[in-house]
């Protein structure tokens, strides 16, 4: 028996399959539609061995992902087919965006969940209909399998007013629901956890703060394993400098360049997400990896982009942590965060009188799961490497347990 777990983008479907029993992950993909519309490109990776790709004939989700599950075993389903793959998927669990207000846990979707989780389709207008193509998709493959949905916003679902309301007319929060929601919470969640079991203390009394810096970033503050506050807000706009999105900027910049620049509200959309952040500022790539080896070989404009890209995640780490009163463990993940030894060294400069001690040896040879403080570093600082896919199918495996027994319903 095996979980599918499906995360569909604007153009990419990742999937992967963990057992039922063990959670291990047995093998993990991608479809890819850049490029091209109606063909896509299935990249298959195996546990061990060689990834396999093939470029196939897929005009939506659908057959792509049922083009997955024909390579995924070796009886390939048919629709409608109550097919060996059905057999062997029993419960599939799909990363969603967007919750709104409503959807605080995981849930199991049905057709009344997906009206619920339509009405949130103007909060994030690229993801949730791919994600309810990616749902649809999965019920045409696999008819018998329950589906299951976890939501980026729900670890956010306890943030308090003062946190979440921005400083606009209260009538926009009332009639237009604008407040600040929070993403990446699957990540966040999971190192929550995993940083409590790293320190060996229960999440209770532990005050972190979650750096998830990848081409998407931003921090969580965590306080008894409840997320406080986000840096992201009403959108993923919000909060760090990121691959091509600009992060927090301010407000009357926008409406200058609105009114006096005669830029189209269009053209600021295009720019605000794909043409800013570390692209934005360095002009070569909006890959860290990249920016940073520019940067150290000489690139003036590359160094720039990266230090702003530092100094932004050291301020906020700073806010977050006097939030919660003090930080017991600062967390790096995501794939710069894991990844990048000048940005945590970077970024911790300035962090000591918030008790947070890098020890620069351990920091440059040390990989996730790790503690990378000195010894006597009161805050700790700890690589972990995220496993959102894992939190998906732990979480879809607990629902369709929870399906089997009687009296349980579904409540978001
Ligand atoms: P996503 O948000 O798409 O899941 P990831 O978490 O995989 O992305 O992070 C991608 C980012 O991580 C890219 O900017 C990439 O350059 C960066 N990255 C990956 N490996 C390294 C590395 N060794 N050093 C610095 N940055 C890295």
């Amino acid at each position: 028996m095996s979980i599918l777990v499906l995360n569909a983008g604007s153009s990419s479907v990742k999937f992967g399959v963990f057992d039922f029993d063990t959670l291990e992950p047995t093998a993990r993909g991608i479809l890819d539609w850049a490029g091209a519309a109606r063909r896509a490109t299935i990249t298959l990776k195996p546990p061990h061995g060689e990834p396999l790709r093939q470029a196939i004939d897929a005009p939506d989700y659908r057959t792509g992902v049922i083009h997955a599950l024909n390579l995924l075993k070796p009886c390939p389903p048919r629709l409608g087919d109550q097919s060996v793959a059905e057999r062997r998927f029993r419960v599939v669990g799909h990363r969603l965006i967007h919750g709104g207000e409503e959807i605080r846990r995981p849930v199991v979707i049905d057709a009344e969940m997906k009206k619920t989780i339509r009405r949130f389709i103007h909060l994030a207008p690229l993801h949730i209909p791919a994600g309810l193509e990616a749902i649809e998709a999965a019920e045409a493959a696999l008819p018998g399998a329950l589906q299951v949905g976890l939501f980026d916003t729900a670890f956010f679902a306890d943030i308090p007013p003062a946190a979440y309301l921005y400083p606009v007319p209260y009538s926009w929060y009332e009639a237009w629901g604008i407040r600040r929601f929070g993403f990446h919470g699957t990540s966040h969640a999971y190192c929550t956890e995993r940083a409590a079991e790293m320190l060996c203390r229960p999440p209770a009394p532990l005050r972190l703060v979650i750096c998830h810096l990848g081409q998407g970033s931003s921090a969580t503050a965590v306080r008894d394993g409840v997320a406080i506050t986000n840096t992201m807000g009403f959108t993923p706009l919000e909060g760090f400098m990121m691959g091509t999105r600009s992060g927090t900027v301010d407000p009357g910049i926008l409406l200058f360049v609105l009114r006096e620049k005669g830029l189209s509200v269009a053209e600021l959309d295009a720019i605000l997400h794909h043409k800013s952040g570390l692209l934005g500022i360095s002009g070569i790539s909006s890959d860290f990896r990249q920016v940073e080896a520019a940067a150290l070989a000489g690139h003036g404009r590359a160094r720039l982009a990266i230090d702003i890209y530092a100094y932004r995640v050291r301020t906020m780490i700073g806010a977050l942590a006097v939030t919660l009163g003090g930080l017991d463990a600062l967390v790096f993940t995501g794939g710069i965060g894991e990844n990048s030894v000048w940005l945590r060294n970077e970024v911790c400069k300035g962090l000591e009188c918030l008790g947070v001690h890098l020890d620069a040896r351990r920091n440059a040879s040390l990989a996730p799961d790790d503690d990378v403080a000195t010894k006597d570093s009161k805050a700790r600082v700890l690589l972990i490497h995220t496993r959102e896919d894992y939190m998906i199918a732990r979480e879809a495996r607990r629902l369709a347990l929870e399906a089997e027994t009687p009296g349980k319903h579904n409540s978001p």
